[in-house]
């Protein structure tokens, strides 16, 4: 059964019209989800009841069930939410001095197997639905309500590859952007991408406000093939032309996302080819403390480090900003919160 949640504001008008109800109760229904913020049809009130147990009968609200919320002394929140099949996913809300932002996973495990990643520790079981995505911001959405406060930002960094599931994130992104509904600006919402080159193609062509981050993790072909697997299907000179048709198309400032891992690519001969690789783009490097993920080997650079490297980079003129740390009292690497309760199911499971 399709839920509710998987309708972006035209197609709930289509689904309306499909029932040969009129156009408006789509709007209705809409407003019913996002901007009263109902978690049952039954609430829908100015729907007849007719019209409610039809929508029963064939829609669901599909909400998650939580299964467990870590809360950060600076205010990070994470949440480990089960789908209906069971699959366990992450959503991680962040307070900045700017607002309050979700990040948002959009696939169950990962198959772009990054070396640093926790997320690809499991291999990608499915791509979230649509609606899958929009119960992840409308449980916290609904959480902040209790305190009269309200989503500003959306970044789609949680585990999986967005644009190896393009369709849903685009539909999901017209959802909460509506601004019959939630009304998050597109200039507020991030999409993170390991560098899917024909998607990025694709995706310039959609000419949104939506804000474009890639994940770049290291500035030369021999090493980004060690780091990030996809760097073979699409190497550096293949993502640079992408990435450079995408700002010829759209006038938006690009954001290339750079961990610095010690010993690996934080020297200065990787500052002087990151700046060769970047120079004239309308962007900014952020630079990444890493998340120590066990199993993985990699060591983050401490906070002297970083400055040498960014003032270095803004030497050689290429803007960039050091990323704040959230959660660094929680599990707030990336999926490390999903592959520990993975782990405790499999010991219990071995145990019985
Ligand atoms: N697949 C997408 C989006 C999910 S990952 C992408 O690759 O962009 C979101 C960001 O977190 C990426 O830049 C990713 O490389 C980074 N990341 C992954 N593991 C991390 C870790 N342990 N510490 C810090 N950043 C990490």
């Amino acid at each position: 059964m399709k839920s509710l949640y998987d309708f972006n504001y035209e197609q709930m008008a289509e689904l309306a019209l499909s029932h040969e109800w009129k156009k408006f109760r789509g709007h209705q229904i809409f407003q019913w989800l996002y901007r009263k913020r109902v978690t049952s049809i039954d609430e829908m009130s100015d729907l007849s009841k007719e019209t409610r147990e039809i929508l029963k009968a064939n829609y669901a609200l599909k909400p998650l069930t939580l299964k467990d919320k870590q809360v950060s002394s600076d205010g990070t929140t994470k949440y480990l939410f089960a789908l209906e099949d069971g699959s366990l996913i992450e959503s991680v809300l962040m307070q900045f001095d700017y607002g309050k932002s979700i990040c948002v996973t959009s696939q169950v495990g990962c198959n772009m197997s990054c070396a640093f990643c926790a997320s690809g520790l499991t291999k990608k079981k499915r791509n979230l639905t649509s609606g899958e995505m929009v119960a992840q911001v409308m449980y916290v959405q609904q959480d902040l309500d209790k305190q009269e406060e309200r989503l500003s930002h959306i970044v789609v960094m949680g585990t999986g590859e967005p644009f190896d599931n393009y369709e849903n994130v685009m539909n999901f992104l017209s959802t909460v952007n509506h601004d019959r509904g939630l009304g998050i600006g597109a200039r507020h919402i991030t999409i993170s991408t390991c560098g899917v080159v024909p998607k990025i193609y694709e995706f310039s062509k959609e000419h949104t406000q939506y804000n474009l981050a890639i994940s770049l993790h290291a500035p030369n072909n021999t090493l980004r093939d060690e780091l990030m697997p996809i760097n073979h299907a699409y190497p550096l000179e293949e993502l640079m032309k992408a990435i450079r048709q995408y700002a010829s198309e759209n006038n938006r400032r690009l954001t290339f996302e750079y961990i610095l891992l010690r010993g690996v690519n934080d020297q200065k001969e990787h500052v002087k080819q990151l700046a060769k690789l970047l120079r004239g783009l309308n962007a900014y490097v952020n630079l990444i403390p890493y998340n120590a993920v066990d199993e993985k080997g990699f060591q983050g650079v401490d906070h002297a480090h970083a400055m040498v490297f960014y003032d270095a980079l803004m030497k050689e003129g290429i803007r960039c900003t050091i990323r704040k740390e959230h959660g660094a009292d929680i599990d707030a690497a990336c999926g490390q919160l999903r592959v520990k309760h993975l782990r405790k199911e499999a010991k219990e499971r071995q145990g019985n």
